[in-house]
Parts: structure tokens; C-alpha cells; sequence
């Protein structure tokens, strides 16, 4: 069976990431938010670090939004932070919410990845790598094989080039030995208006400045995701 199979060679050769030693539904979802934008080897040190200065949800909702902007830093697409933010002062207020999607900044996939990883649903969180598995072999694979899917999807069953001839599935995989056409790239960061939302947002982070210093335009962008506040000529981050 195809599963099983694709279990035998996760257990062997599985990747080795700190979300995966926890059951805690509030570091995985640290994790999959962070991931969400962000490549897994660029996580990992911000990933731990984030949880030893806020180890619960209890923790980082008493932190302020300027702290958890500043320490979003470099991750990118900080609106991520500011959301991760306000969902777990929901959940420190309430507890975690049946529908997870109740959550600012938790989407279907993330929902289920954190339902399926901390709490143990029989739901599988169905992200790029899973999809890409899913298609190309025609399978329904069950919850259980989640993160074997997402190991295989980003190993060895790549979006270009797949290695077929180190797949556990090739013997029954009917798109065996196939080549796909180059993804669409993501759109260049230097240069865009992206880089200077980030430039933007890194200068006021670093202290309160006057609008006049600053790229007036960005600020409107940043404003209106309530990155920032505008208040006498002076932006600065939410307190
Ligand atoms: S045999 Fe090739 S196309 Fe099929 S799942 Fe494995 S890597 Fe992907």
C-alpha cells in the first residue's frame, strides 16, 4: 500500500524539525505562520528563539505589538507577526476556538495543520508540497501521512525535476519519470514596493520618526495594515 510504504521511508528519512517535537498547539502555530512566507532553514533560529522569549500564549499576548513587530524583523510579510499576535490573546482569553479559522491570520491550511499536529484531528493539512504528492499519484492519503507528504513534496517529489528513482512511491506512481514546466517566480523583492514597506518599517522600528523622513507612501501601506501609527508628523509602532 502506497502509505505505508511512504511511512516506512518518512520513518528513515523524515527531516528533523523542532515543530515536530512538540504537541503544543501554540508553538505550531508559531511555526506554521512563520513558515507560511518563509523558507524552513530561515525558521528554525527564529522559530526557537521566538519561543524562548514567548514560550505560551499567555507569554506573547502580554507583549506589546511594537515588541512582537520588532522581533518579526527580517521574516517578512510582517503583518503575519502582528496577526499571530492577536490570535493568541483570543486564545489566552478564551482557549482555542473549535473553528480555528476564527483566528486573525489562520487560513484553512493552517487551521488544519495545527488541528491535525497539536491537536490530532483526522484532517490532513493539504500545503503546496502535499498537493503536488497528492495529484502526481492520485492517492487519498489519511491524516496520518502529513508530515511524510510534506518531507516527500519537499525532497524528493519537486516541483520541476522530481527524483523519481529515490521515491518510495515510484512502483505505483503513474506520473513516474515525468518533467513539469518552471513555476511562475515570485515577483523580484529589490526594488519593490515590498522592499520599501520592509525598509520602511525597519527604520521605524528602530525608533518613532517624523513622516518627512520617511516614504510617505509606505507609511500609508503600513498604516493601513496597522503596522504603524501616524499621530502629530511623528510615525511610530502600536503600543
Ligand atoms: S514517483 Fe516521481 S512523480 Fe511520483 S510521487 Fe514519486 S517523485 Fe513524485
Amino acid at each position: 500500500m502506497l502509505e505505508a510504504s511512504l511511512l516506512q521511508w518518512y520513518a528513515a528519512n523524515g527531516r528533523d524539525l523542532p515543530w515536530r517535537r512538540t504537541r503544543d498547539p501554540y508553538a505550531i502555530l508559531v511555526s506554521e505562520v512563520m513558515l507560511q512566507q518563509t523558507q524552513v532553514e530561515r525558521v528554525i533560529p527564529r522559530y526557537r528563539a521566538w519561543l524562548e522569549r514567548w514560550p505560551t500564549a499567555e507569554a506573547l499576548a502580554d507583549a506589546s505589538p511594537a515588541d512582537v513587530i520588532r522581533a518579526w524583523q527580517g521574516l517578512g510579510y510582517n503583518r503575519r507577526g502582528l496577526n499571530l499576535h492577536r490570535a493568541v490573546r483570543i486564545v489566552a482569553e478564551r482557549g482555542w476556538p473549535d473553528d480555528l479559522t476564527e483566528l486573525p491570520g489562520v487560513g484553512p491550511y493552517t487551521a488544519a495543520a495545527v488541528a491535525c499536529f497539536a491537536f490530532g484531528r483526522d484532517v490532513l493539512p493539504v500545503d503546496t508540497n502535499v498537493r503536488r504528492v497528492q495529484e502526481r499519484t492520485g492517492y487519498e492519503f489519511s491524516a496520518d501521512a502529513g508530515q511524510a507528504l510534506m518531507d516527500l513534496g519537499a525532497t524528493i517529489c519537486l516541483a520541476r525535476v522530481p527524483r523519481c528513482e529515490r521515491c518510495p512511491l515510484a512502483s505505483k506512481c503513474p506520473s513516474r519519470g515525468r518533467r513539469y514546466e518552471p513555476l511562475r517566480k515570485q515577483s523580484r523583492f529589490e526594488g519593490s514596493f515590498r522592499q520599501r514597506r520592509a525598509r520602511t518599517l525597519r527604520l521605524v522600528a528602530e525608533t518613532a520618526r517624523p513622516l518627512e523622513q520617511l516614504d510617505a507612501e509606505a507609511v500609508e501601506a503600513l498604516w493601513r495594515d496597522e503596522l504603524v501609527r501616524v499621530a502629530d508628523g511623528v510615525v511610530s509602532l502600536p503600543q
